[in-house]
């Protein structure tokens, strides 16, 4: 017997039995409508993080697409599916904002450090080009007796800055951004503690989100 798969399809009946009696009107909704999300949320693929859970949104309110480290491709760098949701959820959907998610203990941050950790793993290897920009900026922004958490935290930081940067030249974003139909934003999700920082309006301090910031 497939374990893990049964444990799925437990799960599955849970959900049509306890979850979904519930919400059954949200769902008949949602399915009754076209999607309007009006966010789209790229993060990491990192098991330990619930994009809808985090933010406390239900069926038809998040587009989200997870990758390795959460990484957007400069525009033309690397055509596939990050760029294809990208344009999708601005020109199609027309979501207000993008945000892109980094989280604390990232395998691919942890990785972009030790590089000989993905000798023999070509594809993430090529993969994780798209972040090594943050690794030389990180790098370059040490201080002299830091510890390895706070070292692997700064470079966290700044991939989703780079990240949100690499949206900036995908043309159906920097359009919607002049126009002023959409906004970006990075955040840093920590696992452990369940806090969320976010840099939002261009700037590179990322802010934890608290009652008093949102009130503001
Ligand atoms: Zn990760």
């Amino acid at each position: 017997m497939d374990t893990v798969l049964e444990k799925l399809k437990e799960g599955i009946l849970r959900f049509q039995s306890e979850v979904y009696p519930e919400q059954a009107e949200t769902y008949r909704k949602a399915a009754r409508e076209p999607q309007r999300p009006a966010a789209l949320f790229v993060t990491c693929a990192d098991s330990r993080i619930d994009p809808e859970l985090i933010t406390q949104t239900g069926p038809g309110e998040l587009f989200v697409t997870r990758n390795i480290g959460n990484l957007v491709p400069a525009y033309g760098e690397m055509m596939g599916g990050v760029s294809a949701v990208v344009e999708y959820a601005v020109s199609a959907l027309k979501v207000k904002h993008i945000a892109v998610c980094g989280h604390s203990d990232c395998g691919a941050m942890k990785a972009l450090q030790h590089p000989e950790s993905l000798e023999q793993m070509a594809t993430v290897k090529r993969w994780m080009r798209n972040a090594e920009a943050a690794l030389s900026v990180a790098d370059s922004l040490a201080v002299p007796d830091e510890k390895p958490s706070e070292r692997l935290q700064r470079l966290t930081e700044e991939n989703v800055l780079l990240q949100v940067q690499h949206l900036r030249t995908h043309p159906s974003v920097a359009g919607a951004v002049a126009r002023e139909e959409l906004t970006l934003s990075g955040w840093i999700y920590d696992i452990g503690t369940g806090e969320v920082r976010i840099s939002e309006n261009g700037e590179r301090t990322f802010r934890s989100v608290s009652k008093e910031s949102s009130k503001a």
